[in-house]
């Protein structure tokens, strides 16, 4: 009896030891009864990594914009952990985006993405059961997957979202919770945990990548490129389970081994959903179109990219009634993420071989071009659109998106006139082959239009990134031969130290370059007229240094520095005569101010539009930004402002009428005001603007209405009224500042916001709409008809001050590169 006592103890004993510690055991409570802090989440992930390193591997890649570290952890057999490196080479040999035949016998690689939105806490919970049920020794099924895959989990993909949530949380949450709606643990404080610092919603911007975060994910997701990618979604607390397969529209270039697959997944999932009884749906409302979420970029990669969403977010807290009467709880929502996990892992597995061999398939048709629509874009160079194909290439790089120089002629689609024409290459050309590893992604990005078969889409329908940096180009049918490495001159500067220094106003880069200057304390002055100097020509706008009036500081080590940092090129100045423009000394050449700028930013704001500008000076501009709670409106000291911006949102000090008193006697005596979207509108409402919305008038209308509308068809009827985001040419006046160094504009509408032209005297009409300016996406025929002859951006004088008007959104999540320099030139140029 004593023997078998001690041997059982014994026995509990190396069990102990043999056995991982669960999340509910390592953390100190059972998974789903606590909001974890980021840190704990990979502090679990760490023990495991420690405790079991010859199936786990952990790599940093970064981290957060407040410095949370980014990391993905592999787990697999302990053979595949070994082999890490030698998988991950043969699967870009796979992708075809690297030299050398790839070997078809390799695990599958499954991606799994969590949080990306911070306060849909259930899947980084959810991931750590996932992840100790795939090294759980008991689990026989669990080792059989990981031979036949490997599972790069990444925790969080937003750690200071999840963090701020699980931050709120745990601030207000007591001992109990609290289940109704009402209580303030449901209620997250503005902006919520859903952005990352600069409120950008990363799962926007996969393919843009302006965030920290996603420029990093995006290295070592292409260094990796898995073949299924898992991005786990929380909704609204009332929805049922969402799970693939995805809604139309899917983008054309989709294959049908991507679509069947999902289907595959799907069906297994909800069979395993079936069991429990859970309810579910699918092919609903999360479409696979806009290229920039966590479930297109993949596919445009060569991946199963999905979308999974359970009931959830930061109104569910630890648990909240829903509308059925039902409590829904953080357990509730765990588990069923981890059984999706699991459910994922284990059909993939079953399905391995073949999951590799249609992705080798995918990087095969890649090459031979069956992916493609056109054969080449080509981008034209001319020298008053370097500053943007340098851009541009950086986005195609952070893409592994190859380009070249050729030559040879080619004919084409012209994407700014839409006809067809012949072009002769030149040196300068960038040259994109559709028929490259990354085909389906360039495919999508450059389209000239995408066909939609559903138009209705969960997102903008246009993006071709011609239209979108404002660049000249065409796509092709040819294959230019010839092909050489592209690389644009670096700048490197020669001062001369001579009378002083000019600068083309052609990019955002001059912008860039004057806020570091302004910041920087030297003095820059602005030709509002084009001027040549030998033969280079100087457009409107262009910067002039000189170096009298710049003793005080360091002129040229400042200016070296920065341009050659920014890559723009200073051109010597010899005397202050020049040809073709105003000399120095004419009042035309205007001294530009360090403007003061600020803006509101809390509660009542759209908080990923506030996000753009802060994101727009902070990281791209550079330059100082007063940031003002809207409660602290009557503490703003106006004196010390020049530039008010305001971004969509809503702004009730406009009815407020000592505020209102307070703002206009600012704005009256010399204060600019930069309005976008909603702001605008609601500053048209007011009787002292004269800026006035477009009357569409419905009653003057030939067409009868329809009174006999079948039910069914509501849905598609509101469309008749909707662009979820459509491409517009912009005609403007190039002679305003607000216009200086662009040539060519194309803007997105996301509405029917278009106003009145200005009578004369009464403001200045710079940019608007005319008939048949469609360029591009999806405009519902009702909405189209109206979408002509108005004003989108224009500028008024109150008494001596000045509102810009910009109707569209010219930051459009950050990547909006062409309207970049048009909130550069508002902030620094105009004043009327
Ligand atoms: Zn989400």
């Amino acid at each position: 009896m004593k023997n078998f006592v001690l041997s059982l103890l014994f026995t509990g004993l190396s069990l102990c030891y043999a056995q991982l510690k669960s999340p509910a055991d390592f953390l100190g409570y059972p998974i789903g009864t606590k909001v974890t802090p980021h840190a704990r989440i990979l502090a679990y992930y760490d023990y495991l990594t420690a405790e079991r390193p010859e199936q786990m591997k952990m790599e940093s890649y970064g981290l957060s914009v407040e410095g949370r570290p980014l990391r993905i952890y592999y787990v697999s057999s302990p053979n595949h952990i070994r082999n890490l490196e030698n998988i991950r080479q043969n699967n870009l040999r796979l992708a075809r985006a690297a030299e050398g035949e790839g070997q078809v016998q390799s695990p599958a690689i499954i991606w799994i993405s969590n949080n990306v939105h911070g306060n849909e806490t259930s899947s980084a919970e959810a991931s750590m059961l996932t992840i100790y049920e795939l090294l759980n020794p008991q689990n026989s099924k669990a080792k059989g997957w990981l031979e036949k895959s490997l599972i790069i989990i990444d925790p969080s993909l937003n750690p200071d979202g999840t963090d701020r949530y699980a931050h709120f949380y745990n601030s207000v949450a007591g001992k109990n919770y609290h289940p109704d709606l009402y209580s303030r643990e449901h209620r997250e404080p503005w902006p919520g945990g859903r952005y990352n610092h600069y409120y950008f919603d990363l799962n926007r911007d996969w393919a843009w990548q302006t965030q920290a975060e996603s420029i990093q994910r995006a290295v070592i997701y292409n260094k990796w490129l898995p073949h299924i990618h898992v991005d786990f979604h929380e909704m609204g607390i009332n929805a049922p389970y969402y799970f693939p397969p995805a809604a139309e529209p899917f983008h054309e270039v989709i294959t049908s081994w991507q679509r069947e697959f999902q289907t595959t997944i799907g069906k297994h999932n909800a069979a395993y959903f079936d069991s429990k009884g859970w309810l579910y749906f699918t092919k609903e409302r999360f479409d696979l179109f806009y290229p920039s979420y966590g479930d297109t970029y993949p596919l445009y990669s060569g991946a199963i990219g999905m979308t999974y969403e359970k009931a959830g977010n930061s109104s569910a807290g630890l648990a909240v009634y829903t509308d059925s009467k039902d409590t829904l709880t953080l357990v509730d929502r765990v588990i069923q993420h981890h059984a999706s996990g699991l459910n994922v892992i284990e059909i993939v597995s079953q399905h391995a071989d073949q999951v590799v061999k249609e992705f080798k398939k995918f990087g095969d048709d890649a090459m031979a071009g069956k992916l493609s629509s056109y054969q080449t874009y080509v981008l034209k160079h001319d020298a008053a659109h370097e500053s943007r194909i340098r851009a541009l290439l950086h986005l195609l790089d952070k893409n592994n998106i190859k380009y070249y120089s050729g030559s040879g002629s080619l004919r084409g689609l012209d994407y700014f006139t839409k006809k067809e024409q012949n072009h002769s290459l030149q040196a300068k050309d960038v040259i994109v082959p559709a028929n490259q590893a990354k085909a389906a992604l360039i495919r999508v990005l450059f389209e000239p239009e995408a066909k939609l078969s559903d138009s209705i889409t969960y997102d903008i329908t246009a993006w071709a990134l011609p239209y979108v940096y404002g660049i000249p180009a065409i796509a092709s049918n040819s294959k230019p031969g010839n092909l050489q490495a592209y690389q644009l001159p670096k700048v490197q500067q020669e001062l001369s130290k001579g009378f002083g220094y000019a600068v083309k106003w052609d990019g955002f880069a001059a912008a860039q370059l004057t806020a570091a200057l302004l910041s920087q304390k030297v003095a820059v002055k602005s030709s509002e007229q084009a001027f040549k100097i030998g033969k280079e020509e100087f457009p409107k706008g262009s910067l002039l240094i000189l170096r009298e009036a710049n003793k005080r500081v360091d002129l040229e080590k400042i200016l070296k520095e920065q341009s050659e940092k920014l890559q723009v090129p200073l051109h010597n100045l010899t005397a202050g005569i020049m040809e073709g423009g105003k000399d120095l000394g004419s009042a035309e050449v205007k001294t530009l101010k360090a403007p003061r700028v600020l803006m509101l930013a809390g509660e009542g704001q759209r908080a990923t539009n506030v996000g753009e500008v802060w994101h727009y000076f902070d990281e791209q501009l550079n330059y100082p930004l007063i940031l003002v709670n809207p409660a602290d409106f009557s503490r703003i000291k106006w004196s010390e402002v020049d530039v008010f911006i305001m971004p969509n949102g809503q702004y009730p000090f406009l009815k407020n009428s000592s505020q209102v008193a307070e703002f206009t006697s600012w704005l009256k005596a010399g204060g600019k005001v930069i309005a976008l979207e909603s702001a605008v509108s609601q500053l048209a409402a007011l009787d002292w603007t004269a800026l006035k919305p477009l009357k569409t008038d419905s009653a003057t209308s030939k067409t009868k209405p329809n009174l006999l509308k079948k039910y069914g068809d509501r849905e598609r009827e509101a469309l008749e009224e909707y662009t979820a985001g459509a491409i517009y040419r912009v005609t403007f006046d190039d002679s305003h500042p607000l216009m200086f160094g662009t040539k060519d504009y194309f803007t997105l509408k996301q509405g029917a916001n278009l106003y009145q032209y200005f009578e004369a005297g009464k403001g200045w009409n710079i940019g608007y709409i005319k008939e048949g300016a469609k360029t591009a996406g999806f405009v519902g025929h009702s909405l189209a008809k109206k979408m002509k002859n108005g004003l989108i951006f224009g500028s008024e004088s109150v008494g001596q001050g000045t509102i810009i008007y910009l109707a569209d959104n010219v930051l459009f999540r950050n990547f909006w590169e062409n309207g970049k320099l048009i909130m550069a030139n508002a902030v620094f140029l105009t004043a009327d």
